[in-house]
């Protein structure tokens, strides 16, 4: 048995779960062509329709096999926003409430993009490296990671 055999079928039919979803991808672009051709006008229309088969023809299980994702920080800071924007509007207390709302503002996002950084920096690299090594087995669907203490 090597190692790249399932641990739980024993069946030899493992692929890399980069090449899982590499395959996912390629028929996206192929029906996203099929879509575009021989339309010459409602342009909105076309990118609608193309759009929707696009989403459709990632396989599920490529999505599943999907890399870890680094963090971005627009999302959060975004979030931050609205919630301070929010708070605003219901501030009708004067300039201190303001300042503490700014300073809560400022410290929050921060502090997200504190933990933002600190994630693609250090939780984020393992999390890759381990996806690189990772199997799935086609004929059981089990998902197992190689070679983590020996090499
Ligand atoms: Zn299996």
């Amino acid at each position: 048995m090597s190692r790249l055999d399932c641990p739980v079928c024993h069946s030899r039919q493992t692929k890399r779960l980069e090449v899982v979803y590499e395959q996912g991808l390629s028929n996206i672009n192929t029906s996203s062509n099929t879509g575009g051709v021989g339309l010459g006008f409602g342009g909105l229309g076309v990118g609608i329709a193309r759009s929707r088969t696009r989403g459709q023809s990632q396989t599920a299980l490529s999505k599943k096999a999907a890399p870890p994702e680094k963090m971005g920080c627009a999302k959060p800071l975004w979030i931050i926003f609205v919630v301070y924007a929010f708070l605003n509007i219901f501030d009708s207390q004067g300039d201190n409430v303001a300042n503490i709302l700014a300073a809560g503002w400022l410290c929050a996002s921060v502090a997200a993009i504190a933990i933002v950084s600190s994630y693609n920096a250090k939780t984020w690299p393992p999390l890759k490296a381990a996806w690189d090594r990772t199997y799935l087995c086609s004929r059981c669907g089990h998902m197992f990671t190689v070679g983590d203490s020996e090499t």
